[in-house]
């Protein structure tokens, strides 16, 4: 694969792997990792307004408005996408995707693809119900798959492991409903301009990273 430039969105379910899959994907390719969950957790963890109003959704597993989520992927897009982009939870609706179209066309960095991850339900929640987060550093963790070296405690900085709120039973039979019902129809979207890929995403995270670098080489060349 080359290394720069990659123009790229993760598509798929909660929990099928999209966070992980980009930041492997950013490490080799270069690029941007753009992930407008990350930048709204950063603005409730900030307090601002916009990350106040977005926290409320985001807790009982519901789409932040499309407008505030549309601003926030522009305004990163605008800052860092020069370089390349893998854009990772956006868009999530067919008003996001044809924002991002329109973004993209006037930045003249048209997308070159859209992984679509795909993984049964069951694993989805095996993987959102078992997965802790560095409250000091953000870094992923999961009970199963990805544990700790001491329980509770980050191995790269010692900070205490937490649930996200949205990973709690309720919330995330909220997201996967709220997944079918919003989210899905974006395959469709992307479908009909032949930039969809699909990827069978079941599997350990270095094999599924190994499958997206074989398919990203095939379509840049
Ligand atoms: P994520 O970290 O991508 O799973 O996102 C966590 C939560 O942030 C989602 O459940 C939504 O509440 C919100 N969110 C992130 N990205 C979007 C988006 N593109 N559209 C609407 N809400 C979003």
């Amino acid at each position: 694969m080359a290394k720069n430039g990659v123009r790229m969105a993760l598509f798929g379910p909660p929990g099928v792997g999209k966070g992980t899959q980009a930041a492997l994907i950013r490490e080799s390719a270069g690029a941007a990792h753009i992930s407008t969950g990350d930048a709204l957790r950063k603005a409730a963890a900030e307090g601002t307004a916009v990350g106040l109003k977005a926290k409320s959704y985001m807790d009982r597993g519901e789409l932040v408005p499309d407008e505030i989520v549309i601003a926030i992927a522009k305004d990163i897009l605008g800052r860092e996408g020069r370089r390349g982009f893998i854009l990772d939870g956006f868009p999530r609706t067919v008003v996001q995707a044809r924002a991002l179209d329109e973004a993209l066309a006037q930045l003249a960095m048209p997308l070159q693809v859209v992984v679509n991850l795909q993984a049964p339900e069951e694993e989805l929640v095996r993987r959102l119900s078992g997965r802790r987060v560095c409250v000091k550093c953000g870094e992923n963790y999961h009970l199963e798959s990805k544990p700790p070296t001491a329980a509770g405690a980050c191995d790269a900085c010692g900070g205490e492991l937490a649930q996200r709120d949205d990973d709690k039973p309720e919330a995330i039979r909220n997201r996967l409903g709220v997944y079918r019902e919003k989210t899905a129809p974006v395959i469709d979207y992307y479908a009909d301009r032949s930039v969809l890929r699909n990827v069978d995403a079941s599997g350990p995270a270095d094999q599924v990273f190994r499958k997206i670098e074989s398919l990203l080489g095939s379509i840049r060349g």
